[in-house]
């Protein structure tokens, strides 16, 4: 598989997962990864995260592809027009990584409640609880281990987490120091079902598709330091992290000024140029409310203008 880029060059990505329309809050993200990369004058690469086939659909992968271009937002390469770039389509390259960390002693079968290692999968998004508290399946011996995989229970896997400080030099937020095993705890990077998780994923991903800068929202920013980790760990080269500020409160306001957040009805109802200019003026980009392409936002594009303060529409 021919994935990574030019060497030198500047490559962000999209990574929607199609559980659901893209609302206004993923429409400012993407805005935001694509004016960054267009103002490196870099490659925009469109990621599929279907890892979890129940959460996933097709038609909803078809409506965030084509309402991002709607936007104004275009990619070079990734799904849907290039194979090889959906989550489903990537077992393999999971399997591999997962064997690596496997022999490196860097996993552990986890036995704990089914309902947390379900929901592994998908990215941790605010209020959702990451780490097995309570879990002690780290510390089993080998014999309760064999014992346990003899009796046919599959286990989940999970990674067993950095203990040491882990810094992110973050490209909007600065430095942002954690440790991954005190802080996020041990998180699972294999369901028990056989399904790859989110960390382990994404961060083969990055790594495999040559990612060199990963804009995204804020409440993303406590997975970089393990992402960083384990890209590093399986031999690669972090990407540059840079995390923007993310819509909150009840929108209601905003969604009688704009007709409605989710993209699909925005769509039936307002311009492009409209939606853009509203979202450049929430995040700072804009001192004025005022229709504008995304086009044309690159040249005065800089992160210096974008507020860190998460926007309460
Ligand atoms: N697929 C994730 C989501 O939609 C985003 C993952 C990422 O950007 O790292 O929440």
């Amino acid at each position: 598989m021919t994935e990574k880029s030019t060497a030198g060059q500047a490559v962000g990505r999209f990574a929607p997962s199609p559980s659901g329309y893209l609302h206004l809050g993923n429409l400012l993200s993407a805005l935001l990864a694509w004016l960054d990369i267009r103002s490196l004058g870099g490659e925009m690469v469109f990621r599929l995260e279907d890892l979890d086939p129940a959460r996933s659909d097709p038609a909803f992968a078809e409506a965030m592809a084509e309402d991002l271009r709607w936007l104004g937002l275009d990619w070079d390469r990734g799904w849907p027009q290039d194979p090889g770039y959906a989550q489903s389509e990537r077992t393999a390259l999971y399997e591999e990584a997962f064997q690596t960390l496997k022999e490196q002693g860097l996993a552990y079968p986890c036995w704990c409640s089914r309902s947390k290692r379900l929901a592994a999968a998908s990215a941790p998004h605010p209020g959702e609880q990451e780490a097995d508290l309570g879990c002690r399946c780290s510390r089993m011996s080998q014999a309760e281990r064999e014992a346990l995989l003899k009796a046919g229970r599959n286990p989940a896997w999970k990674l067993n987490s950095p203990d040491q400080d882990i810094r992110i030099n973050d490209g909007h937020y600065g430095l942002f120091i954690q440790n991954p095993a005190r802080e996020a705890g041990d998180c699972i990077i294999r369901r028990s079902d056989g399904v790859y998780a989110y960390q382990l994923a994404v961060s083969v991903d990055d790594m495999r598709m040559g990612i060199t800068r990963v804009v995204r929202g804020r409440d993303l920013l406590a997975s970089a330091p393990r992402q960083k980790w384990l890209i590093e760990t399986l031999g690669g080269r972090a990407p540059d992290y840079c995390h923007s500020p993310l819509l909150t409160g009840d929108k209601g306001k905003l969604s009688k000024r704009l007709g409605s957040l989710n993209t699909r009805t925005l769509r039936q109802e307002r311009r492009a140029e409209d939606v853009v200019g509203e979202l450049a003026f929430l995040c700072g980009l804009r001192d004025r409310r005022e229709a504008v392409s995304a086009k044309e936002l690159i040249p005065e594009f800089s992160w210096e203008k974008v507020t860190k303060e998460d926007i309460a529409v």
